[in-house]
C-alpha cells in the first residue's frame, strides 16, 4: 500500500517543534517513507490512494495513554460525584452486572469515537480484555491493554497471564499488568505483581495518587505516600504507567523521576471528579515523562484528546496564574511523542522519515483556522475534533473525509444504547 499526502502543512513533532509548509509525504505500507518539499506539481509513481493535503495539516494520531475503553457504556450515567462515591457506589456494581457481549458493543463505541477524534493508539485497563481486543483488530487500531487486576478482579493472576499468553507476538497489541490502585490491592498483592512484571517482561499500568483520600489512607496506613509506598514494594523497578499522579510531593516527584517513572495526566476526569490539580508543569521541568489520557468516559465525558490536551494548558496556566506554562509545543509533545515512550513503542508518535505511518490529517479550511498564523496555536487553541478529516493508523485508512471505512457507525451506535438499555434493566 503506497498513499501519497500531496502539499500538507505538517506538524512534526519533533525534536525541533518542526513545521514544515506544503510538503509531500509518501507512506510506504505501515512507514512513512519521505517526505519532500512539494514541487507544485502532482508527484509522479504507484499510489493506491493520492489525498490532496492543500490547506491542510497533518500530524502524528495521539497516544491516549490512560483509559478504560468499555466505560463509554457508563457515559453520563453518575455525574457530578467524587472519584469515591463515584466508583464505589456507581462504577463498582454496574461493573458487577457488565457482561462480554455488553463491553464488546462498548469498545466498539469506544474506538470509533476514538479515531475519529484523532486517536491512533490507546492504553486500556479494564475487564473483559479480548472483547475490547476484537475491535481492535477489527478497527485496525494499535493499543496496549491490560486486565483490570486487584484482589478481587484477578486474584490469582490468571487473566492477566492469559492476555499476555495470547498476545506476545501481536504487533498492533501490546499487554501490561493493571493493578487498579493501591487501595485494591494489598501489599502482598503488588509484590507479586512486581515479580511477574519482571518474569514475562512486560509494563505495569496502575493508578496513583488520584485523590487526597488515596494519599490520606495510605500515610495512615503506611506511614509514607503511595508514590513511596510503591517506590519501597520495589514496583518502580519496573517500567511504569503512573494514571494520575495528582497529590504529589515534591520528594514524590523525585522519586518518579529517579526511576522514570512515566506519568499520565488526566485533566478533565480530575476537574470533574473534583479530584484536584496535578502539578504537572512541576514534574516536566523536573524531567518526568508526562504523557496525556481521557481516563474512561463514565468521568470525563469523552474520549476527545484534543479537548484534553486544551485543557491541560489551561489548567496548568490557571493554576499557576503563568500563561507560559504548558505551551503548545508541550501540548503537542504529551498527547503524541511522550506517549509513544511511555508505552515503550519506537519510532511513534512524529511525522518522521521511518516512523510509523499513525497521521491525522486536519481540515483547516474552518473559519476559526484564520488568519493564517501559528499552525500549532491553531491545533492546541482554536481546533476541534471534528476538522480531523482522515485518519492512518499503520499505513492504513480507516477513517476519510469523517467517515469510519472499518466499522459500521449507525450499526454500532444501535448496539450501544441496547447493550446500555440491558445494563440497566435490572
Ligand atoms: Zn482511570
Amino acid at each position: 500500500m503506497r498513499i501519497l499526502l500531496n502539499n500538507a502543512d505538517i506538524v512534526t513533532v519533533n525534536e525541533e517543534n518542526e513545521v514544515l509548509k506544503g510538503y509531500d509525504i509518501i507512506v510506504e505500507e505501515n512507514k512513512i517513507g519521505v517526505i519532500k518539499q512539494s514541487s507544485g506539481f502532482l508527484l509522479q509513481g504507484e499510489f493506491n490512494e493520492v489525498i490532496d493535503c492543500t490547506n491542510k495539516i497533518v500530524m502524528p494520531g495521539f497516544i491516549n495513554c490512560h483509559t478504560h475503553t468499555p466505560m463509554t457504556l457508563f457515559r453520563n450515567y453518575a455525574d457530578d460525584l467524587n472519584l469515591h462515591d463515584w466508583l464505589y457506589k456507581n462504577m463498582f456494581p454496574l461493573e458487577e452486572k457488565l457482561t462480554p457481549d455488553m463491553c464488546y458493543a462498548a469498545s466498539k463505541l469506544s474506538i470509533i469515537e476514538m479515531i475519529k477524534t484523532g486517536t491512533t493508539t490507546f492504553n486500556d485497563m479494564y475487564f473483559y480484555m479480548n472483547e475490547t481486543e476484537r475491535v481492535i483488530g477489527e478497527a485496525g487500531m494499535m493499543a496496549m491493554i491490560g486486565v483490570s487486576a486487584s484482589n478481587k478482579t484477578d486474584p490469582d493472576f490468571k487473566k492477566s497471564i492469559m492476555l499476555y499468553e495470547k498476545f506476545k507476538d501481536n504487533k498492533n497489541i501490546k499487554i501490561n499488568l493493571a493493578p487498579h490502585s493501591i487501595y485494591t490491592c494489598t501489599e502482598k498483592y503488588l509484590k507479586n505483581i512486581c515479580n511477574l512484571s519482571k518474569e514475562y517482561n512486560i509494563p505495569v499500568h496502575i493508578h496513583v495518587s488520584e485523590t487526597k483520600k488515596e494519599v490520606e489512607d495510605c500515610i495512615r496506613e503506611n506511614g509514607i505516600t503511595p508514590v513511596k509506598y510503591l517506590e519501597s514494594l520495589g514496583l518502580f523497578d519496573r517500567p511504569v504507567i503512573a494514571a494520575h499522579c495528582v497529590h504529589v510531593t515534591d520528594d514524590d516527584i523525585d522519586i518518579l523521576k529517579r526511576y522514570n517513572v512515566n506519568v499520565v495526566h488526566n485533566p478533565a476526569s480530575n476537574m470533574k471528579l473534583a479530584s484536584g490539580i496535578a502539578p504537572i508543569t512541576k514534574m516536566i521541568d523536573k524531567g518526568v515523562n508526562v504523557c496525556l489520557g481521557t481516563d474512561g468516559a463514565g468521568s470525563n465525558n469523552n474520549l476527545d484528546m484534543l479537548k484534553e490536551l486544551r485543557m491541560a494548558s489551561y489548567l496548568q496556566k490557571v493554576s499557576s496564574y503563568d500563561p507560559t506554562a504548558f505551551n503548545v509545543d508541550t501540548a503537542l509533545k504529551v498527547a503524541t511523542v511522550n506517549g509513544a515512550k511511555a508505552l515503550g513503542i519506537e519510532n511513534l508518535g512524529q511525522v518522521k522519515e521511518g516512523y510509523k505511518a499513525d497521521l491525522i490529517i486536519i481540515d483547516a479550511n474552518k473559519t476559526y483556522y484564520y488568519p493564517k498564523t501559528n499552525i500549532k496555536s491553531q491545533i492546541v487553541y482554536s481546533g476541534n475534533a471534528e476538522d480531523i478529516e482522515t485518519v492512518i493508523i499503520n499505513g492504513k485508512i480507516v477513517m476519510k473525509g469523517r467517515q469510519m471505512l472499518t466499522m459500521d457507525e449507525e450499526k454500532v451506535k444501535y448496539e450501544a444504547q441496547k447493550a446500555y438499555e440491558k445494563l440497566i434493566e435490572n
